[in-house]
């Protein structure tokens, strides 16, 4: 059997691969807790849900334009309006299968083999991966003062004639980290005049907390959507919570947003119908769940810092939005249970039954990734199962479910 020296050079997604590993534990009884997937718990807005379900029972189930129904493209376009400030054409917008097939088909459209593009640590592992997948060249930016916020002087030094775009999430995933507007005037200003596109994923941009707000890129330039270099990225997947449902979608330049419709329509033809009149059910109905979520993920991060700063070894920095944080674990590998945060995260799923995420999949070793996105009960749970397990000053007896267990390797 032959397989592309390409496709074997990609990594498995670590958060599936972790996911799919806790489902057979929790199959076989286990009470494990998952703080490895990013996925709010609430139900889909009934907006959603009944504007889809209505699609289904017409039973008229067709092919659309590959660039997603003109319906669902007017919300978007209101909702770029009413949230970026910013009138955008019907011919702006390309709808797809998730924010994830949004990111691909950029990448796809905009680089050359060899093309470089600039991605900030800590970063989404699929970045790097989708960007080997079209034969481009991830450069990774780390900043050196050992934040978590990206800084101009290192994308400066990074950057080189072959640099095609820069990658910013703000906030992030997963470090949780909401950028400073500064940073994003700095970073707008540099692209506009090199002519690097800026590929803003806002897919956590209505996620943020401690009254900010995540400041639109577009407020940065003075040029129109034609001929700035911002493509914007967004998706109902965080937003309400509709990670099944796969839509997302790019607002970018006509001529960009011309090529991704050329490649949308050879490789899936459209999104699903169904699926579109789900996302434009929840882009025009109720907003209310937005805020909800943002509240609920604002208390669980309250609660997951402070358990996390009663653990003498672990160092967190305070997310300002999203529903994850990626804590220094470096105190506990390497150790004597782990030589890296790969190792540590397998030791803790297997001795705590807790499912994190190894930083070095984000370009963070030493550190884990937690999701709060779950329930003040498990953030709780799980945070003190992580101490048992790793720290020798809490008590060496712990309850995992109903059985007693103790700690006897530290
Ligand atoms: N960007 C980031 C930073 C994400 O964390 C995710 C989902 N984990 C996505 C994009 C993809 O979202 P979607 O479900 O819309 O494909």
């Amino acid at each position: 059997m032959t397989i592309s020296q390409l496709a074997r050079s990609i990594a498995e997604s670590p958060t599936f691969a972790l996911n799919e590993e806790a489902r057979i534990l929790r199959e076989k009884g286990e009470p494990v807790i998952n703080l490895g997937i990013g996925e709010p718990k609430n139900k889909a807005p009934i907006t959603a849900i009944l504007s889809s379900a209505a699609k289904l029972s017409g039973g008229d189930i067709k092919y659309t334009p590959p660039d997603g129904t003109p319906s669902l493209k007017k919300a978007i376009l209101r909702y770029t309006e009413e949230n970026y400030d910013k009138l955008a054409a019907p011919e702006n917008v390309i709808v797809s299968a998730g924010a994830k097939q949004s990111l691909f088909n950029i990448l796809f459209t905009i680089l050359n083999p060899q093309d470089e593009v600039i991605i900030l640590a800590p970063y989404w592992v699929s970045y790097p991966e989708m960007v080997k997948m079209v034969y481009g060249i991830p450069v990774i930016v780390t900043p050196e003062d050992g934040s978590f916020h990206p800084r101009m002087e290192d994308i400066e030094r990074a950057t080189s004639s072959y640099t095609k775009a820069i990658i910013v999430n703000s906030p992030n995933n997963p470090s949780g980290e909401l950028f400073r507007d500064e940073f994003l005037a700095q970073v707008v200003d540099f692209c506009e005049r090199r002519k690097i596109y800026l590929i803003m994923d806002d897919i956590y941009h209505k996620l943020v907390f401690d009254g900010r707000k995540a400041t639109p890129a577009y407020q940065f330039t003075n040029k129109d959507l034609e001929s700035s270099m911002i493509i914007v990225v967004n998706g109902v997947s965080k937003l309400y919570g509709m990670t099944g449902f796969r839509i997302g979608w790019v607002v970018a330049p006509r001529k960009l947003a011309q090529v991704m419709y050329n490649v949308q329509a050879q490789t899936t033809s459209c999104p699903s119908v169904v699926l579109q009149a789900a996302a434009e059910g929840a882009l025009t109905g109720m907003q209310s769940m937005v805020e909800n979520l943002r509240l609920t993920f604002e208390n669980n991060r309250n609660v997951t810092i402070q358990e996390l700063r009663s653990f003498s070894g672990v160092k967190v920095s305070k997310p300002g939005g999203t529903f994850y944080c990626l804590p220094d674990f470096r105190a506990y590998c390497p150790s004597s249970v782990a030589k890296d945060s790969a190792e540590l995260s397998r030791f803790l799923l297997k001795k705590a039954l807790v499912v994190t995420v190894p930083g070095n999949e984000f370009g963070m070793e030493g550190h884990l990734r937690l999701s709060f996105a779950g329930s003040v009960k498990d953030i709780i749970t799980a945070v003190e199962r992580i101490k048992w397990a790793l720290d020798p000053n809490s008590p060496n007896e712990i309850y995992i479910g109903d059985r007693k267990l103790v700690r006897d390797w530290l």
